[in-house]
């Protein structure tokens, strides 16, 4: 019938929902595309983040409409879509249609591509959203032996910098029996398709550590931080849910309220002692300006208790620098926090002025240099860090999953976003391997299978 080519920008919530786009199309008749210029439908599925986000959405549409097949359709999906649609319609006649969320790239009573070009304006503003939930459409197979799963769509929280509430809305979590079909769709997936087997889930959402509260109405059980009202907490039933059905549970984003006792021993249980904390900044003052929760006393405290449960546990965060407000003393703060947290990694970024944000109108904006200059500071202190605790890890014995050939992760690291473990090349994908790690470059590791080893040292042993 024809074929598409996605190309998508952003997070990996983002990648979720071009997964799913993908499966949507390919049950209208679609074919993926070998390259973009072969395809019929070339899809952008956008990210507005930040500033240079949006710019390299803008980059890709109009690299593709550029080089595109003479009749190819170009649509333009994701949050730029959803935020910016009036504007790109505008400003970018090459689009043939601008689909915010709920709207559907080609319309499903036809089994052609839409023709848009005359209608592209009236076809974005009709096709209504009903019936076309993003989060609930079918799974295919995972291209890897890990895949990402949005819980839940949304945010209900107010941090200054973050213009996400205002364009995804509040959070609206999926029913616990509907992401855990999810899984089970692709775990089933591979022994239909040629897609290695399914090990590793990664669960993610704006603000993972919330998940349900938006469904489990008065009452609100494990809002405390301790969790021990008697009825497990959503976050807690799915990852103890997703965990008896496959190898590996990874959760992204917890906002650090959400760290309960019972979500730490729900994550320990999983076997993947992973820890993604979404701390942004550790200066009271500074959080408060940020309407954030805590303080870096608090989570200090928060991850020497999970180490003292798990002293093999892995920890990462993402900080904001040049924040409206912040001081020589906020920055110190976070300088010593990261000397004293000794995270395995860390994502900086400076701060973008967004748009309708509570931060947009703040005084005392922090020059752009200079918020470069901290981001600057902050990642070579912690890119010593990472690498000193990569280091150790050198002489240990590790599992890894292998992801593609020559390359894998032990639990210490997420995929797409961490280092690697570089491992033999003819390890099979999808294998979870026993390896001894005797090597490190950077953030990554080197790797080479116990058994290998085992035989090299009964040769010499023999020979
Ligand atoms: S928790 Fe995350 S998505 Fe929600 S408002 Fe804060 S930064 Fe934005």
């Amino acid at each position: 019938m024809g074929l598409y080519y996605m190309q998508t920008l952003g997070c990996p919530k983002n990648q979720v929902d071009s997964d799913k786009l993908e499966g949507y199309l390919e049950a209208q008749g679609y074919a993926s595309a070998p390259d973009a210029d072969s395809a019929d439908l070339l899809v952008v599925n956008t990210c507005a983040f930040i500033e240079a986000a949006r710019q390299e959405s803008i980059d890709t549409i109009l690299s593709l409409a550029e080089h595109r097949r003479s009749g190819a359709r170009l649509v333009v999906t994701g949050c730029m879509a959803e935020r910016y649609g009036d504007e790109l319609r505008d400003a970018l006649p090459e689009i043939d249609l601008v689909a915010g969320f709920g709207h559907e790239l080609v319309p499903a009573s036809t089994s052609v591509p839409v023709s848009l070009g005359a209608t592209r304006v009236a076809a974005a503003t009709t096709v209504p959203g009903a019936g076309f939930d993003l989060l609930e459409l079918p799974r295919p197979a995972a291209h890897a032996p890990w895949a990402y799963v949005k819980v839940a769509e949304g945010c209900d929280r107010i941090c200054g910098f973050c213009a996400i509430p205002s364009f995804r809305g509040k959070q609206r979590s999926r029913p616990l029996d509907d992401v855990l079909a999810e899984v089970d769709q692709l775990l089933d997936a591979p022994t239909a398709t040629d897609a290695p087997p399914l090990r590793e889930v990664v669960l993610v959402a704006q603000d993972l550590a919330s998940y349900g509260r938006d469904r489990t109405g008065p009452g609100r059980a494990a809002r405390t931080t301790t969790g021990t009202s008697g009825r497990p907490s959503p976050i807690a039933a799915l990852t103890r849910a997703v965990a008896q059905r496959v190898e590996r549970t990874r959760l992204l984003y917890l906002y650090p309220s959400g760290l309960t006792d019972e979500l730490i021993g729900a994550v320990l249980d999983t076997g993947v002692p992973y820890f993604d904390l979404s701390l942004q900044h550790v200066s009271r003052p500074h959080l408060a300006r940020m309407r954030r929760w805590g303080d870096g006393e608090r989570f200090l405290r928060r991850i020497a208790d999970i180490r003292a449960a798990e002293p093999d546990a892995t920890f990462r965060s993402s900080f904001i620098l040049g924040y409206p407000g912040e001081t020589e003393r906020d920055h110190d703060l976070l300088l010593e926090f990261l000397a004293a947290a000794q995270l395995d990694w860390a994502g900086f970024f400076t701060f973008s002025n967004e748009d309708g944000t509570h931060a947009a109108g703040l005084p005392d904006q922090v020059p752009p240099e200079l918020a470069l200059e901290r981001l600057r500071e902050c990642a070579e202190l912690q890119d010593a860090i990472t690498a000193a605790k990569r280091d150790a890890l050198v002489g240990q014995t590790r599992q890894v999953l292998v992801d593609a050939p020559g390359r894998g992760r032990t639990v210490h690291e997420a995929p797409e976003i961490d280092g690697v473990v570089y491992v033999p090349d003819d390890l099979a994908v999808g294998d979870l391997v026993d390896v001894a790690l005797v090597a490190s470059e950077g953030p990554d590791l080197h790797a080479v299978p116990v058994d290998a080893l085992a035989a090299v040292s009964a040769g010499a042993h023999t020979s």
